[in-house]
């Protein structure tokens, strides 16, 4: 699609989907040169709302707060926030409905994640947080002269089913993207060669990585690229030249969760930069990341632990931006899962699951781990389930063939501990 008319099919969507973008958009433009002091009183102003509605409108905190003694009008810093608990997935899980408002929106979107450490949530967005959802990602995309319209390759859609290919392929062509679906040679050279003229290029870390290398191999030259972006894995160092040399940039990385919002959005200077009009982001004495998503109203997101070890740096950027920086996130590494024959991206398992959830409406809680080639270990929340086995030995059939073996096990509840490590582990290395 050629630009103009692909942002006129954007706008289109966008004013059926997201009638708030464009102005949230705005916003977030004018905000962008805000001075740390004014983000701050911004991000004060946007918490106090957030809590009044949460305290008025969902059981869940208006308990927390009455247990307390407290009331949102207690709240009269952002270190204030510090008197009300932290909350985990677990609490997403179990308190769902009291957590949700009950203010009537006018539009409430579902969303669905099974998350980095493979824990099933649902819950709604209105329709004003999810737009800032997308007026952050325009935004993070204006640094690098690339619009979410334009011409774009994605290496995400890992997915083997074809029920589903036109629905994908009429997804793709309103975002203008071509997305692989296969990763033998022929598909890779195709598939580089619908890339020309593209602007960016999305999709898991390990994935961008093994594409980078067969184009590499099979000596592809992929120019006009302005932004190529990781997500959902940690970016190895060791990906980084392979990925330059393929297509003329680094790997810039963006930091996020469903439920959290996008946190921080890597800038052309090399810097993490924190969303601060839409997060607001603490850390414990562990460095664990506590995260207060401010547009979270139709179900609020304060305090919550992500799972995720980061430091903070109050390095002034280059870039003069003066929202704060994250200097390293640990965790949400992506090993690869090893076949007897070939090697498959660590996020497969996480399409073993998502499909199920998305086709049979079965979410289940999981933990991958493999020590020997050609074999994994599964770990599933729950009893023994008979629907279940038919339906994963489905699934890693699709993926894996007779490539990979596996072994279910069952656990009543997977412990705390266990909950914040990787939906996969690998002891065999990269
Ligand atoms: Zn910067």
């Amino acid at each position: 699609m050629i630009s103009p008319f692909a942002k006129l099919v954007f706008w289109a969507g966008a004013r059926l989907r997201n009638p708030s973008l464009k102005s949230i958009y705005r916003e977030l433009k004018q905000q962008e040169s805000f001075t740390r002091a004014e983000l701050e009183a911004l991000q004060l102003e946007k918490l106090q709302k957030l809590l009044n509605l949460a305290y008025e409108h969902s059981a869940y905190y208006r308990q927390v707060f009455d247990d307390l003694n407290l009331h949102p009008d207690d709240i009269q810093s952002i270190a204030d926030l510090q008197q009300l608990p932290t909350m985990s997935k677990q609490t997403l899980i179990a308190e769902n409905s009291r957590i949700h408002t009950s203010f009537p929106f006018a539009k409430r979107m579902l969303a669905e994640t099974s998350g980095t450490s493979g824990e099933a949530l649902e819950f709604y967005r209105n329709e004003e947080w999810d737009s800032q959802n997308r007026a952050n990602v325009m935004r993070n995309y204006d640094w690098y002269g690339v619009n979410v319209w334009d011409k774009n390759g994605y290496f995400w859609g890992y997915n083997l089913d074809q029920k589903r290919s036109w629905k994908i392929r009429l997804l793709d062509w309103l975002q203008n993207r071509s997305r692989i679906f296969r990763y033998d040679d022929a598909s890779i050279a195709n598939f580089a060669k619908n890339l020309s003229g593209a602007k960016y290029l999305s999709g898991y870390s390990s994935m961008i990585y093994q594409i980078a290398k067969k184009v590499n191999q099979l000596g592809i030259k992929l120019d006009d690229i302005k932004m190529v972006k990781g997500t959902s894995e940690m970016i190895l160092d060791a990906y980084q030249p392979e990925v330059k040399q393929a297509f003329g940039r680094k790997m810039i990385s963006e930091y996020g969760a469903a439920e959290s919002g996008l946190i921080a959005f890597e800038c052309p200077q090399g810097n993490m930069h924190i969303n601060m009009e839409s997060v607001i982001v603490e850390t414990d004495e562990n460095n664990e990341v506590i995260i207060t998503n401010l547009a979270s109203l139709s179900f609020p997101i304060i305090r919550y632990r992500l799972g995720d070890c980061v430091t903070l740096s109050e390095q002034q950027c280059a870039c003069g931006r003066a929202h704060p920086i994250i200097a390293d996130i640990m965790g949400r590494k992506g090993a690869s899962i090893k076949g007897n024959e070939q090697q498959y991206p660590a996020l497969t398992f996480y399409y073993v699951f998502k499909n199920i959830a998305m086709e049979h409406g079965v979410l289940i809680n999981y933990k991958a781990r493999q020590e020997t080639l050609g074999h994994v270990d599964i770990t599933l929340e729950g009893k023994p389930n008979e629907q279940w086995q038919t339906l994963i030995a489905a699934e890693m059939d699709k993926y894996f063939g007779q490539d990979l073996a596996y072994k279910l096990t069952y656990t009543e509840r997977f412990e705390e501990q266990v909950k914040k490590q990787q939906y996969f582990e690998s002891t065999l290395g990269d």
